[in-house]
């Protein structure tokens, strides 16, 4: 779907995967006026073909594009398009069981102008399909490296956003984590780094017993809707959430005392991962036995029962496509 400032949102259409077109001095290109969502359509049993909280995409979507100057997109419009792409085929959905449709809405700035004075008064948005297992193999424990040297977003910044550029200046992070022996990097806050914000394209949640942890919203994190998804899930089965702030020291200290008893990182790619050990410039440890530990079992078990349709749907998130 296109848009042009004072005429809004036109020429809707569906087309077949392909390479675009566009002139090298296309706004994008330059200033990465850009963002994007994450979500999936499960087959789920019984044979539907449902996504997950559609609508909590739409208003992330809206967030981000408020942050970056683009236009926002009416959310029925964003679920109608998912909805639209998944129809044309459903046998796009994968059949085997855990593996899912992974739809990607995006939206670029396509004025070619390389003034940088005033955003793009053009922009397309987009969605594009592609079949996904999980991320990482269930149950696997990731191993995660506390990035000190960079940081993902400052106060003030995009760090809420789900926008290309956050990605772009993660990757040098990423990519030491793995020369690290790890899997994934942990960012830090920007000021002291020193508390723990989230991983690469994960939350994350630390497990005392029966109580979770997670970090607190604080503008420089994504607002995860697997990490929503959670809070709410967790009093259901019998468990308090709350969010906060936790800092390295006392990961380290919980985890070395065994107060804290399992951690583990969630979203829409990831679903609930375990997390099994630490690595930082000057510190190492393990959390547990290093392996899945049970709330993290019984949470991923609760939310991939919702979105594969074996589980009661209380909160109504799911949402049928066809
Ligand atoms: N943080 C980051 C940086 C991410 O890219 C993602 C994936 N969208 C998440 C957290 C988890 O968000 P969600 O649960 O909405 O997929």
């Amino acid at each position: 779907i296109d848009y042009t400032e004072g005429q809004g949102w036109h020429d809707a259409r569906l087309m077949p995967y392909g390479p675009l077109s566009l002139d090298p001095a296309t706004a994008v290109f330059h200033y990465a006026q850009e963002l994007f969502e994450g979500l999936k359509a499960y087959r789920q049993e019984g044979g539907a073909i449902a996504s997950f909280r559609p609508y909590a995409n739409a208003a992330r979507f809206n967030l981000s594009a408020a942050r970056m100057a683009m236009p926002e997109l009416p959310e029925e419009t964003f679920v109608e398009s998912l909805e639209l792409l998944v129809q044309t085929d459903r046998e796009w959905v994968p059949t085997t069981p855990g593996h899912s449709l992974y739809l990607r809405p995006f939206m670029i700035a396509t004025q070619p102008a390389l003034g940088v004075n005033y955003p793009s008064r053009t922009y397309r948005y987009m969605v594009i399909a592609s079949p996904a297992a999980a991320y990482f193999g269930a149950g696997r424990p990731v191993s995660v490296w506390l990035s000190t040297e960079y940081t993902r977003a400052a106060p003030g910044g995009t760090g809420f956003a789900k926008c290309g550029g956050n990605y772009a200046a993660a990757f040098v992070a990423q990519r030491q984590a793995v020369e690290q022996g790890c899997d994934q990097v942990v960012w830090l806050d920007a000021s002291e780094h020193r508390y723990v914000e989230e991983m690469g394209g994960m939350n994350l949640f630390f497990v005392y017993g029966d109580r979770l942890l997670t970090p607190a919203l604080t503008g420089t994190l994504l607002p995860g809707i697997t990490r929503d998804s959670i809070l709410s899930l967790a009093s259901d089965l019998g468990l308090t959430a709350e969010e906060g702030r936790l800092s390295i020291e006392e990961w380290q200290a919980g985890a070395e005392s065994g107060e804290l008893t399992e951690v583990f990182a969630c979203g829409t790619a990831a679903v609930v991962t375990p997390v099994g050990s630490v690595k930082g410039a000057d510190r190492a440890w393990t959390i547990g036995d290093g392996t899945q530990g049970p709330v993290t079992s019984r949470i991923r078990e609760e939310l991939v029962g919702i979105q594969y349709g074996s589980r009661p749907d209380a909160h109504g998130w799911v949402h049928k496509i066809c």
